[in-house]
């Protein structure tokens, strides 16, 4: 382990992170990520212990955390607890995405807004990183409740967030209808149309094209640049995918497009088994119209699907499996699966999906190419910063032209992480690419910036 020119060892900052931050283990995990490859940098660079860029990179610039209370369709009162966290803003303004999930705790979003810090860098984007949330469960909920906890939300969020201060978006449990609500409720208590304040929204309305694709989206194409840089395609492929919500549901899609055939996803209720190919139109009007199960997609299907209940979909047998669920929903023994049933490659969809046991496995395997959340599900927060563009210049472009620039950035991405690990004599190493190039942009930043 190196040492920085103030004696500051990487473990003993893990170690502080730790006892500063407890019982947030997520956290400490997405830490300890970014730091393991950064020895050598660090080394090659004092000036950046010297200013104490890691010490500063590891403490949100700010946090904040209210109460929002609301009432259901029964009138009966409920409280959660909302928060959103601006983790560093060398880039840009704060950027990132809202959950709404009963698990959301504080060290969640820390481990969220950690990420989006060197995702948000990836990108080569003017964006900061930040992440919000609430402990809200939307499941079951009417539209009307939906409705009045985003505005009880944004009664409090309001005044914390603008498009040159702080820009929410979307996350797991918020998409174009929560998106719509929050909006129409800052609208409502500042009487600005600042349309550049969140993103997703309706593409009617201020919203780019292939926002909601895009994280699926530029997850194949990163997938695309990772079989191409080994002289493959995703033709003829089979690919299982996890979860069945806006990732995985549009990364479904550009893969069947690409030619490969995925025969796998899942859902809260177990794993689908489709050995002829899903068929994506059932899927989308269960998951996302009638926001029902995956049984009803067996019932209806009839062939040879069929729903392994309460199982991960990683016993499937696949070419690449594409984590897009959860964070840590991928462990050392579903990776060790994987590994045996001739999987080359697994690229996250998700925020952490997979343990740094299981990464252990898929980079101790022969022949195995592995991609962090970081790098290939930047495509999501890369057109959010499209949009934040076109709000700015009142524009709009067109769905062939952003996914155009979405390739591009991906390509781009993809790029930079091979190059930044050859250069510091790591080939393939995604890992180790990402980290560090994300990490050298914020860096170099702050830097500049001074202390602040
Ligand atoms: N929640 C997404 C992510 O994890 C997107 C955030 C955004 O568009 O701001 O990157």
């Amino acid at each position: 382990m190196s040492t920085t020119s103030r004696g500051t060892d990487l473990d003993d900052l893990i170690a502080d992170v730790e006892a500063r931050n407890p019982g947030e283990p997520e956290f400490h995990q997405a830490v300890r990520d970014v730091l393991a490859p950064l020895g050598p940098v660090l080394e090659a660079h004092p000036e950046y212990s010297r200013a104490r860029i890691l010490e500063r990179l590891v403490e949100p610039e700010r946090q904040v955390i209210f109460r929002v209370p609301w009432v259901d369709d029964e009138g009966d009162v409920h409280v959660q607890r909302a928060m959103r966290v601006g983790f560093n803003s060398a880039l840009g303004p704060y950027k990132g995405g809202m959950r709404f999930h009963p698990a959301v705790t504080l060290g969640t979003i820390k481990f969220l807004g950690f990420e989006q810090v060197f995702k948000n860098a990836l990108t080569g984007l003017a964006i900061g990183g930040g992440k919000g949330g609430a402990d809200f469960d939307p499941k079951g909920r009417s539209d009307g409740e939906v409705m009045r906890f985003c505005q009880a939300l944004m009664s409090e969020l309001y005044r914390h967030i603008g498009p040159d201060q702080d820009v929410p978006a979307g996350d797991a449990g918020v998409a174009a209808r929560e998106i719509g609500f929050l909006f129409g409720q800052y609208k409502k208590i500042t009487g600005h149309y600042a349309a550049g304040v969140l993103t997703g929204k309706g593409t009617g309305w201020g919203g780019a094209q292939v926002r909601t694709e895009a994280t699926g989206y530029g997850l194949v194409y990163f997938a695309r640049e990772m079989l191409a840089a080994r002289y493959e395609d995703l033709d003829g492929r089979t690919v299982v995918v996890s979860g069945a919500g806006n990732v995985s549901l549009f990364a479904i899609e550009k893969a069947q497009e690409l030619g490969a055939t995925v025969v796998g996803c899942s859902d809260s209720s177990g794993a689908l088994h489709d050995p002829d190919g899903l068929d994506l139109d059932l899927l989308k009007t269960i998951k996302l119209e009638e926001r029902g199960g995956l049984g009803e997609y067996v019932e209806r299907r009839g062939g040879e699907a069929s729903l392994d209940e309460g199982a991960t979909p990683w016993g499937i047998p696949c070419d690449v499996a594409l984590p897009c669920a959860t964070q840590n929903e991928l462990d050392e023994k579903d990776a060790e699966r994987l590994v045996k049933n001739g999987t080359t490659l697994v690229a996250e969809g998700a925020n952490m999906p997979c343990t740094d046991e299981a990464i252990a496995v898929f980079r101790a395997a022969d022949g195995v190419a592995y991609a962090p959340g970081k790098a290939s599900n930047a495509g999501g927060v890369a057109v959010s910063a499209f949009e934040m563009q076109q709000n700015a210049s009142r524009a709009g472009w067109s769905f062939e032209n952003t996914d155009e620039r979405l390739q591009t950035t991906m390509r781009e991405i993809h790029e930079t992480c091979r190059r930044t690990a050859a250069e510091h004599g790591l080939q393939d190493d995604y890992v180790a690419g990402a980290n560090i190039a994300g990490f050298l942009r914020v860096a170099e930043a702050m830097l500049a910036q001074g202390v602040v």
